[in-house]
């Protein structure tokens, strides 16, 4: 991408954890975009490596399952998650975030983790699909979770999660029939 179109690509109006494609379909590895104010509200598991790359404002990434748990991000920084290690942003500033994602980024997924205890209540997964924007996966996640209050019980504690505020995010409103995450 020259710098020109890359510019171009920042001022772009991306919603929060949008991941909106940024590059023409076939390229490898497809570059992602999100413009984060809140933290995400749930944790994103990919199949395949990612890199986040942080272009404005600072977050804090949390992962799961990984040596280390914490990164600090600021302009500039990245951070690479492995294969398979749930992570979730947390913007400690309005930034402008990239995800680099292989174009076949195969199975993704969203969990959410209990406050009590962290033991895993539910998790989504869904089969990537370049021609349907990842939002519309994770507003599908997030409906489901919210509306399952059995899902948002965890088994160990009994500690009920909140469901979650989709108007919080002005993420496109789910259409029918909406993805489907299992
Ligand atoms: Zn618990």
């Amino acid at each position: 991408m020259n710098r020109r179109r890359m510019l171009h690509a920042f001022k772009a109006e991306v919603g929060e954890y949008e991941d909106a494609a940024a590059l023409p379909a076939e390229t490898d590895p497809q570059l992602y975009l999100s413009r984060n104010r809140q933290p995400q509200p749930f944790h994103l598991i990919c199949s395949k490596d990612n890199v986040l790359s942080l272009m404005s404002g600072s977050a804090r990434v949390h992962l799961r399952d990984s040596s280390v748990n914490r990164f600090k991000m600021d302009v500039g920084d990245h951070v690479y998650i492995p294969a398979g290690t749930p992570h979730r942003i947390v913007p400690v500033s309005e930034g402008l975030m990239l995800r680099f994602q292989p174009a076949e980024a195969g199975l993704q997924g969203a969990a959410w983790y209990c406050d009590g205890c962290d033991s895993e209540l539910r998790r989504y997964e869904w089969e990537h699909d370049a021609g349907t924007p990842a939002v519309r996966y994770y507003s599908a996640a997030c409906a489901r979770f919210s509306a399952d209050e059995a899902a948002r019980t965890c088994g160990k504690c009994g500690a009920v999660a909140a469901p979650v505020d989709l108007a919080a995010y002005s993420w496109p409103p789910a259409e029918a029939p909406a993805p489907s995450v299992l």
